[in-house]
């Protein structure tokens, strides 16, 4: 079912939304991205004569109550958003009196979904080595599914919203769906976005396709490297994971992060994009620094010959060019990593210059795709969110779409 095809009067409709947003110390939300994301779909329900049950996780509590990760944290937040006076649910599981109360027009937000180790589905308190961990996995799958069953009973129909957990087969994102008639279940208006943008990148690419990979190791992103490297002309590795390649070809790389023991993966990628034909580009020179702090001493230097002592926390100015008059030009533009170390005041010209060239690209007519927690963070520390095509709230979600993996949150409704 679509989500604009379905009528919600008189509907009870429950919700998995992301709303595993940051809170500061005293409970107070530090950044709100995540709930507005939420609110087209959540405002339509409520406008067209339905009623919500909100269901979302934040952080991790390891199927345990934590009271520092409590939704209820956020009820005020979300109530003001979305105009109505939300009410809470304290335990998830045991909502049902308070969903059947709902009136049309009505929200309620459930407790924490991963306050029941249900919600991911993985046993706890046994290692995986253990002899009986199959037996207590095989246990949990089946209440897994009961706790998944209990969520479902609330409601008429299923919508999934929230793309930053598409990638997890858990009870709300994927198991729930179960429950649910095919003319019932559908996907928010969020996630058809994100969908419709990386079905955008991915089966109607207009080239050059350039992709600018960045962050601080290879290794957590191998898997997307090796796939964009059969997908795009020209791949620029950057942050962290440059000196990996430096180091191995030989190169001095001083104090700087490297993984030793992905030296073969490095030359792995480096063999994988001439035999592709694709233009890989890596950093000529850094910004080292003396420490790794913002108000280090920092000077410019080779990326092969980094003195000991020090390291290297973002690109060069050399290198900057280099990268912006790869991107230029780009019809496709994916991007995820900063160039640097761009939490650090001082260390931020590399990934501005990065955002740059890539909204400089954008006006010119290219599709850009910004994803991944540390890209949306650049993005709006340099205000360049009306500058780039399509901003994913999906980090880990968005990098296994573009791998071409079927998200288990999209499959289960989409069947
Ligand atoms: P990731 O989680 O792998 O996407 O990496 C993001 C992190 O990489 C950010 O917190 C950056 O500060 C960090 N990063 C980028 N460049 C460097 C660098 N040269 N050295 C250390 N960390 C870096």
């Amino acid at each position: 079912m679509k989500i604009n095809d379905y009528n919600f009067a008189g509907k009870k409709a429950i919700v998995r939304v992301d709303f595993n947003v940051p809170l500061d110390e005293n409970g107070k939300i530090t950044d709100d991205t995540r709930i507005r994301g939420a609110m087209p779909t959540l405002k339509k329900i409520l406008a067209e004569g339905g009623s919500l049950i909100i269901m979302s996780h934040m952080g991790k509590p390891k199927g345990k109550v934590n009271p520092k990760l409590s939704l209820s944290q956020i009820v005020d937040a979300v109530s003001e958003k979305l105009g109505v006076k939300v009410q809470f649910a304290p335990d998830c599981a045991k909502a049902a009196d308070q969903a059947a109360a709902l009136k049309p027009g009505e929200a309620l937000l459930l407790e924490n979904l991963r306050y029941y180790p249900e919600e991911e589905g993985k046993p706890v308190g046994i290692d995986k080595e253990d002899p009986a961990y199959a037996d207590a996995k095989k246990a949990m799958k089946a209440s897994q599914k009961e706790f998944a069953k209990t969520l479902a009973s609330y409601a008429d129909c299923y919508v999934n919203d929230a793309f930053g957990t598409a990638h997890r087969a858990h009870a709300s994102t994927a198991v729930i769906a179960d429950y649910f008639d095919a003319d019932n279940k559908m996907l928010g208006l969020l996630m058809e976005k994100e969908v419709s943008a990386v079905d955008n990148v991915l089966s109607n690419i207009k080239r050059p396709f350039v992709a600018i990979m960045g962050g601080s190791k290879v290794s957590s992103k191998i898997g997307i490297i090796e796939n964009l490297l059969g997908k795009v002309d020209k791949l620029i590795l950057c942050g962290g994971m440059t000196y990996t390649f430096m180091k191995a070809h030989g190169g001095e790389i001083g104090n700087s992060i490297v993984e030793l023991d992905k030296l073969d993966v490095a030359l792995g990628v480096e063999e994988l994009a001439k035999k592709n034909g694709v233009e890989l580009v890596l950093g000529t020179d850094s910004v080292i620094a003396d420490k790794f702090a913002n108000d280090a001493n920092q000077k410019i230097c080779p990326s092969n010959a980094i003195p000991e002592g020090w390291e290297g926390l973002d690109i060069g100015p050399e290198t900057r060019k280099k990268f912006a008059d790869a991107i230029k030009g780009a019809k496709t533009i994916l991007w995820n990593g900063p160039a640097g170390v761009f939490e650090f005041d001082n260390f931020t010209a590399g990934s501005r210059a990065v955002g740059e060239a890539v909204a400089e690209a954008t006006a010119e007519g290219a599709f850009s795709l910004v994803g991944g927690g540390d890209s949306i963070a650049c993005v709006h520390k340099f205000g360049l969110e009306d500058k780039v095509s399509y901003i994913s709230t999906g980090g880990g979600a968005l990098l296994e779409a573009i791998e071409g993996k079927v998200l288990p949150g999209v499959a289960a409704v989409q069947g």
